[in-house]
């Protein structure tokens, strides 16, 4: 096959808001606040080639400026250009992969899934819940209750794994008694996963609240204190104090680094980001975890991470992100899919399960006309 040469970049910068969505407390971080909207944006990118094929994903970063790298370049070179841009510009190196895997398989007429060799077409997903709520708003996730009632929901809608991300609070004792209470509420019936994102400012508080995890069965604990996720030393003795695994990476680039933190003994789960390593090194981060008898837990939700997890025997459960029982208030991707592709509370089937895309590429169809009414400007370059 005459390789297909990369003839030009296009990219779209979509904005729309979510609403009942606004700052907590601190300010630093978007919950559930009724009346308020929150506005997101995305990069609509679509990689065009001599061949007619267009690699089209919604990128995080503008890989514009790539172009005297990228134009001319072969689109099916995947792993020359994953080794080219590793050290360089990995967010945007990811990025690009995204694009050169939906070209292969729209190329082929094959999904990513099974250029990949898919290994299975439904995943096991867990409810990962928005940030929690202030203090005194109803209707959130403010109170330990209301933790417990809103994954009881999940469990009917038929997830059987729950995770949240704790309330902006800073009295630890509120956080204990949610652990304890998602433990009494839907223990041994869900797996629980409490993901802190670097919340808890010391090591004794991430030891408080992971004792809370140990006491209701949680399954993981995801970045539990401060220092961003990347201290060997910390985890490791956090781990000496806890039963309940960790996952740790999130924060990290790279493979090395990643793996640093398993072969330390920092985390027992490792984290994979098809937007930091792309699709071609989030499977080299699975194959080098199954090496040392490691899972790897993809972030976020999106065609591509489904299409990566299926692909990946050493993976568990897939994250439909930032659910919350006020469903206005998670539109974290918009709705840019024309086949009823989604990623909201509602994704799962009965068994808590979500469907690998079976088209070309990444296997679904975009609605191009409401890409269009959420853009707010076109870059080309060529
Ligand atoms: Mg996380």
């Amino acid at each position: 096959m005459k390789p297909p040469v990369i003839t030009k970049i296009e990219v779209s910068s979509v904005e729309w808001e979510i609403e009942d969505c606004g700052p907590d407390g601190s300010g630093m971080v978007p919950t559930y606040n009724p009346g308020r909207r929150h506005p997101m944006s995305l990069l609509w990118t679509r990689l065009h080639t001599d061949a007619g094929v267009i690699g089209e994903y919604p990128l995080r970063v503008d890989i514009s400026g790539m172009r005297d790298y990228l134009i001319g370049r072969n689109a099916l070179a995947r792993e020359e250009i994953w080794n080219d841009l590793k050290f360089v510009t990995n967010r945007q190196s990811a990025g690009i992969d995204i694009l050169l895997w939906d070209i292969a398989g729209k190329l082929t007429d094959m999904s990513v899934s099974q250029l990949l060799g898919g290994y299975r077409e439904k995943l096991p997903a867990y409810a990962s819940t928005m940030n929690g709520g202030i203090a005194g708003i109803d209707g959130g996730l403010s109170t330990p209750e209301s933790y417990a009632e809103f994954a009881q929901r999940c469990y009917e809608i038929g997830y059987r794994a729950f995770k949240i991300h704790p309330f902006p609070r800073p009295v630890i004792q509120d956080h204990v008694d949610t652990m304890l209470a998602l433990g009494e509420a839907v223990g041994g019936r869900m797996d629980l996963m409490l993901d802190a994102f670097g919340y808890y400012p010391s090591f004794a508080d991430a030891l408080k609240v992971g004792r809370a995890c140990d006491e209701a069965g949680f399954f993981w604990i995801e970045d539990p204190y401060f220092e961003g996720g990347a201290s060997e030393l910390g985890h490791a003795r956090l781990r000496e104090h806890l039963s309940t695994p960790l996952l740790q990476g999130e924060t990290l680039i790279g493979l090395g680094s990643k793996m640093n933190l398993l072969i330390s003994g920092a985390t027992d789960f490792i984290r994979g980001q098809v937007h930091g390593e792309g699709i071609t090194g989030t499977m080299k981060l699975a194959a080098a975890a199954e090496a040392v008898g490691a899972d790897i837990e993809v972030h976020g939700s999106g065609p591509a991470q489904r299409h990566v997890m299926s692909a990946i025997g050493n993976s568990n459960y897939y994250e439909v992100v930032w659910v919350h029982p006020d469903t206005q208030c998670m539109q974290t991707t918009p709705d840019i899919y024309g086949d009823g592709y989604e990623d909201g509370l509602e994704a799962v089937d009965a068994e808590g399960m979500v469907d690998v895309p079976e088209g070309p590429g990444m296997g679904v169809e975009w609605d191009y006309d409401a890409i269009k009414r959420m853009t707010t400007g076109t870059k080309v370059v060529e």
